[in-house]
């Protein structure tokens, strides 16, 4: 077969290249799919793993949208388990609610004083709502910004520096916004419409998704290894390729790094087995300075599965490095940095990419954006409907 015959190249397996594949197959065009790692998925896949609990390899993956949409479609693809996420933090030596809520502040302060904060907060707030840390550092009460201090000390500031090798400052506001301070009872992370993981796992839903006459899924090929660019136009074996490219890895490596490397941050996941339970929730935050933890997180991914294995668990260990393609550890690239200057960088290999009629960028890497999978997927749709539109 030759690579000519297709009407799309999409580059990369993930959310962003599986649910275009899917679109433009659907829309009768003929889609080659290249895929580097031996995998579908992205860093979405999971399998089960020797203790039969569901692994996520690259990270926990919970999904929640109020799109219903987005909820509809992947629901063509697969079955669901409703999962809601809860999240505790280990502040102050207790495991207290994150995001950070009136019963954290119960279990932080003493009575007295919590009763104190609760009504000073409930009295501002309507009960339910949400108030980003940045937004109650900036309020004028003292009992208000004494809080905002101890939450901004004790849940963000270490976590963050963890994470991202960044102070808070130095990031886009929009990160840590992503996890308010909730003035509820309701100890949930995320409040969405909709809330749930694959009954079977994200793999089986891609490979459903992919499971279409249209899509030829090729893996373990890396794209450099046949895609060049010369003279605004693009090669595959050194024939142009006049068809649609939609590239969903890093612009960096794509235009060979010639205004030099993008940062992204990394992870890396220390896996054990451990008898019966391990933790009270499916994830736990250490907002604790690296000295004391190292890693940010600890997931148990039994406690996402419909049913779990009794006897054993499988945790995982979150370690943030430095997204460096030759590196161990941390050679795979999660996260787009947002500081100044890195979108800069970003926005000069764009206007690269722009310069190529038939190009496209799509993705959490490629457009260089924190898109959640339900963000990304409805991204995706919208997107081949332009360009299937004209
Ligand atoms: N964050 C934090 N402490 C926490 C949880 C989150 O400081 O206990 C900040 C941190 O900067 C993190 C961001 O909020 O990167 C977004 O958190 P989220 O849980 O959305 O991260 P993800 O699950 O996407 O890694």
């Amino acid at each position: 077969m030759s690579l000519m015959e297709n009407d799309v190249i999409i580059i990369g397996a993930g959310y962003a290249g599986s649910v275009a594949a899917r679109q433009f197959a659907q829309a009768n065009k003929k889609v080659l799919l290249i895929e580097k790692r031996n995998h579908i998925g992205g860093n979405a896949y999971d399998y089960l793993d020797e203790n039969g609990v569901m692994r996520h390899q690259y990270g926990p993956h919970i999904f929640h949208t109020n799109h219903s949409e987005v909820y509809e479609y992947l629901s063509r693809f697969t079955d669901w388990h409703p999962y809601r996420h809860s999240v505790l933090g280990l502040v102050q030596d207790k495991f207290v609610p994150i995001p950070f809520n009136l019963r954290s502040i119960e279990m932080c302060f003493d009575n007295d004083e919590a009763r104190h904060i609760i009504d000073v907060l409930t009295n501002k707030y309507a009960i339910g709502c949400k108030v980003t840390i940045l937004e109650l550092q900036e309020d004028e009460d003292p009992t208000i910004k004494k809080l905002a201090e101890f939450i901004f000390e004790n849940v963000f500031k270490y976590y963050t520096m963890k994470q991202w090798n960044l102070n808070v400052e130095q990031l886009d506001p929009k990160v840590i916004s992503r996890v308010p301070v909730s003035i509820t009872y309701d100890n949930y992370y995320f409040t969405n419409t909709y809330q749930a993981i694959p009954l079977n796992g994200y793999t089986k839903m891609f490979e459903k998704i992919l499971d279409h006459k249209n899509i030829k899924v090729l893996l373990n090929t890396d794209c450099k290894e046949h895609l060049k660019i010369k003279d605004k136009k693009i090669y595959f074996d050194n024939e142009e390729y006049k068809g649609i490219v939609v590239y969903t890895g890093i612009l960096d490596e794509l235009f060979d790094y010639s205004l030099g490397a993008l940062s992204y941050r990394s992870l890396d996941f220390e896996y054990k087995t451990v008898e019966g339970d391990y933790q009270d929730s499916a994830t736990v935050n250490y907002p604790t300075p690296k000295q004391r933890h190292p890693f940010t997180r600890i997931s148990e991914y039994k406690k996402f599965m419909a049913n779990p294995p009794i006897d054993k668990s499988t945790i995982a260990i979150e370690y943030p490095y430095d997204y460096d393609p030759k590196a161990i550890k941390g050679n795979i690239p999660y996260y787009p940095v947002f500081t100044d200057e890195s979108k800069n960088k970003y926005n000069e290999y764009l206007k690269l990419l722009n310069e190529i009629d038939n190009l496209y960028a799509l993705g959490r890497l490629a457009e260089y954006k924190y898109y959640d999978m339900d963000a990304i997927t409805l991204r995706a749709m919208e997107f081949v409907k332009e360009i299937i539109n004209g």
